[in-house]
């Protein structure tokens, strides 16, 4: 089927995760672009857990998912927990459908009950094994099988294992051979269906007309291929997401290239609009030079047509960049909050802490981080505290260091010292800007030099050999506290 024949079918898409705890990037830009084209189409995005492999769940992933996914502004209309037309959205809670699909194919006499042991089939694979060829199921396929009672597993007979060929929206016309169909399971013995088979129902009765998936299902859609034609199902069309690839672009991302939690970015204090814009752009682009994209141009911009074949790059630096570029157009009251979340606990109760203190360096922070967990750690590093208390000089840093050598460097420090403090003192109150304590300081340091002078006034106040440039310290600190702290180092 063409893609343009189902244009006038309400688009449905889903993202169906398996509960298996970890709340991968990759996962997330999935659920990123099938929520994107849904949008832009005004059809229906469903969230489905696929939790039929009891064995690998993680208790809470369901939470989690779900956590993810709304700190990034993905919202689903039909879910596990907000319900919808097709409830239930929890695969375990839909065997009475699979059961009912899997009797129809019975019926057709296209699926049958496995009556082999564990131990047969091992015997028969190491045969195969033997002989060097394929083992496939369907060689050994039993003249009668017994009536299925649910406890064997439940197989699709595949009458013409013949070449598959099918069109994929991303990586075109695809084929594979015979040797990738053979008798699967359909529902196992426990009871569960397979991903394999649970997965077809559930799109054919939740509606679903585009599959957005990771490249690792290619290898088995002959066999949803297969089961579409046994069930006289119109094949939904599926477009093959590309891989999120580690940074050096070789292997895909994994754990030890640093791939972490969704939820950890957000813990580490990026916005969680740089986050879609960046993992839009991993494997998708609209083309031309515009790379912030807000949530409303992306949705317009998003084309399946515009997927990349190839994996793209996960760059944390370019996160990084992205998540600058957001928090350099938030709303300053916005920054302020987000920077005082981020603050340590020991830090915002210690009583030198001041609300309108931290107001007045909020720009100060902003230009100095990417993402805000960066605030805590300026914390820790002793960055913020100045501003906050006085802090305690060592003299010896407060020499320039082309006057450390000279015998009277330290006085002449404290010349320039004293010549600051009679012309900051000068200055109104209502002109002490950063303005004007630049253009008055300025003069001394015209007279002596740059460094010999600026350097120990910077020092005096902040008490570091690294720290914002001394008008805008002065500025921030008032009047009265500059002149008391360089009156103190002297
Ligand atoms: N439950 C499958 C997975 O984790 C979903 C595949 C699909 O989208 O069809 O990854």
């Amino acid at each position: 089927m063409k893609h343009d024949e189902t244009k006038n079918k309400k688009v449905v898409t889903r993202f169906a995760p398996s509960p298996t705890g970890f709340m991968h990037v990759g996962g997330v830009r999935t659920a990123l672009y099938a929520w994107l084209y849904a949008r832009k189409h005004g059809g229906t995005f469903i969230l489905r857990i696929e939790d039929t492999d009891k064995e690998r769940e993680v208790e809470g992933s369901i939470g989690h998912i779900m956590e993810a996914l709304k700190w990034l502004g993905i919202k689903w209309d039909e879910g596990p927990d907000i319900g919808g037309p097709n409830a239930p959205y929890l695969q375990s809670e839909r065997l009475d459908s699979y059961r009912k699909y899997a009797q129809m194919l019975i019926d057709k006499g296209l699926a049958y009950a496995d009556p082999y042991t564990e131990e047969e089939l091992d015997v028969f694979r190491k045969k195969a094994e033997d002989e060097k060829r394929p083992f496939l199921y369907r060689d050994h396929r039993p003249e009668n099988t017994p009536t299925w009672d649910g406890t064997q597993p439940l197989r699709l007979k595949i009458e013409n294992p013949d070449l598959t060929k099918w069109h994929d929206l991303v990586r075109g016309d695809l084929s594979a051979g015979p040797e990738a169909l053979d008798d699967f399971v359909l529902i196992k013995s426990d009871g569960y269906p397979t991903y394999n088979f649970a997965h077809i129902i559930d799109d054919l009765e939740m509606g679903v007309t585009h599959i957005m998936r990771a490249d690792e299902f290619i290898s088995s859609t002959p066999k949803f291929l297969a089961l579409y034609e046994a069930l006289s199902i119109e094949q939904p069309h599926i477009a093959t997401l590309p891989p999120i690839m580690a940074p050096d672009g070789k292997k895909k991302l994994g754990k030890r290239d640093g791939a972490k939690d969704t939820l950890d970015y957000r813990n580490e204090g990026y916005l969680p609009e740089a986050m879609m814009n960046f993992l839009a752009f991993i494997g998708w682009n609209p083309g031309g030079e515009q790379e912030i994209y807000s949530k409303d141009e992306l949705i317009k911009a998003f084309e399946i047509e515009k997927i990349h074949v190839s994996g793209g790059k996960f760059n944390e630096e370019k996160l990084k960049w992205f998540n600058k570029e957001y928090i350099k157009k938030m709303h300053v009251d916005d920054q302020f909050d987000y920077i005082k979340k981020f603050l340590p606990e020991d830090f915002k109760n210690a009583p030198y802490y001041e609300d309108t203190t931290l107001a007045k360096i909020t720009h100060i922070i902003v230009d100095r981080i990417t993402h805000f967990g960066e605030v805590g750690e300026m914390a820790k590093a002793g960055e913020l505290e100045y501003f906050f208390k006085d802090p305690n000089v060592d003299s010896e840093m407060l020499v320039w260091k082309k006057l450390k050598d000279e015998k009277d460097g330290l006085e002449k420090t404290k010349k320039y010292l004293g010549e600051a403090i009679e012309i900051l003192e000068q200055i109104n109150i209502e002109d002490w800007t950063e303005d004007e304590i630049k253009h008055c300081l300025m003069e001394i340091a015209g007279k002596y030099g740059n460094g010999e002078v600026l350097w120990p006034i910077r020092v005096a106040l902040s008490g570091r050999e690294k720290s914002p440039d001394p008008f805008s310290l002065a500025s921030i600190l008032g009047k009265e506290k500059t002149i008391a702290r360089i009156k103190k180092v002297i």
